[in-house]
């Protein structure tokens, strides 16, 4: 209706993780991989005092996050040594790694000079901020026994993507909705890539799999790894997120993001959260322990298939498919919400943070009670 819009975006569906509607029970929120704990109470008690003694709330944020780069870099160089340490020349931060992932698409695609590759399933963010750019996007499948990349299908869309060709490709690693880490295979085949491929690996589950490519980066400047703070540091409301890669990528994204993109609450609660890191081991050793009971029994659950997940959640599909599977899974899916735990139905399997202890165990029993019921 309003001329000026562009009329691609009015076809475009908004991210919407929680899909609405009403909820009765007790709501176990498994559906957008956070952690199921709130920050350290200590650590919420300095960032009051931080608040009220120390932040200026007429004053701009901190936009050089000078900072938190700094205690990002000990951390990067603490879980994972490279031969030459990173520092803040390496890294750039964003409000969420969505916005990181914007601004790479923005660095390298605009102005139909690049389109992206992607594989699905895997995060949907990629599609959609491409789209809301007006950057074309190629997909290639997975195998549906292990979700590996086509490797054949993915180097002939490079080879033969014209007008405009391939300038990035997308790899979750390990990849959301499936769980599954990159395989040596894959890993090969992405270090054989020309260098005017920027790839990015996006880890942000990374200290739930404790494997990164960071140590590789050196050897590979058209690399940028992401992570955030959203998932296992606690802090998904806060929105920070960074991206770790070569100086002169890292001053490109520092051109295109916003001078103020991160409020100074979020980027002093992430220096908190740094600062304190040791404070998240154990729920981060707590929630690992967890994906191994849980996969444990759903494995055992003859009518569903379930991966194995190197990060915070699980991918579940019907043991055996047929044309109905996908209705049956959005009702599983339905059913489950209406008795409080939500969930997502992505790419078509359903996908199940882990979540406390408590949480699981329903989630267990309602997706036993309800596969055997409903498939
Ligand atoms: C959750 C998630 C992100 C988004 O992180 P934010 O920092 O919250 O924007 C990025 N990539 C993947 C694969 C994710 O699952």
């Amino acid at each position: 209706m309003l001329d000026f819009l562009r009329p691609e975006l009015a076809e475009l569906q908004a991210y919407t993780p929680h899909p609405g509607g009403e909820i009765t029970t007790l709501i176990d929120r498994l559906d957008t991989n956070e952690s199921p704990f709130d920050l350290p109470i200590e650590l919420k008690e300095k960032f009051t005092e931080i608040y009220k003694n120390h932040i200026e709330t007429n004053r701009y944020p901190d936009g050089s996050h000078w900072k938190l780069k700094q205690k990002l870099a000990e951390y990067i160089n603490e879980s994972t040594p490279t031969n030459t340490p990173i520092t803040h020349q390496n890294i750039s931060l964003g409000n969420g790694s969505d916005e990181v992932i914007r601004s790479l698409l923005m660095a390298t695609c605009l102005n139909n000079q690049g389109a992206i590759l992607t594989a699905n399933p895997t995060f949907s963010m990629y599609e959609i901020l491409a789209k809301t750019l007006g950057i074309s996007v190629v997909t290639v499948d997975r195998s549906t026994e292990d979700f590996s990349l086509n490797l054949s299908s993915a180097q002939k869309a490079l080879e033969t993507t014209q007008n405009p060709p391939i300038r990035v490709l997308c790899l979750v690693h390990p990849n959301s909705p499936t769980g599954n880490p990159l395989t040596s295979a894959e890993m090969d085949w992405v270090r054989s890539l020309s260098p005017s491929i920027l790839v990015i690996l996006d880890e942000a589950y990374f200290e739930f799999c404790q494997t990164s490519f960071i140590t590789e980066l050196e050897k590979h400047p058209n690399w940028v790894i992401l992570r955030t703070f959203s998932k296992a540091f606690r802090l998904a409301s806060h929105r920070v997120g960074y991206a770790i890669g070569h100086p002169e990528l890292i001053t490109t994204l520092e051109k295109i993001r916003l001078p103020y993109n991160l409020p100074t609450d979020s980027l002093t609660v992430a220096e908190l959260a740094l600062t304190h890191r040791h404070l998240f081991y154990p729920s981060l050793e707590l929630i690992i322990n967890e994906r191994q009971r849980m996969y444990q029994q759903l494995s055992q659950f003859s009518r569903l298939k379930t991966w194995e997940s190197t990060a915070n959640f699980f991918y579940i599909r019907l043991a055996e498919e047929t044309e109905n599977s996908q209705k049956q899974l959005a009702e599983i899916t339905q059913k489950l919400k209406q008795q409080g735990t939500l969930i997502r139905h992505t790419g078509g399997g359903l996908r199940v943070t882990v979540g406390t202890p408590q949480e699981n165990d329903r989630t267990l029993q309602r997706l036993l009670a309800l596969s055997e019921k409903w498939v």
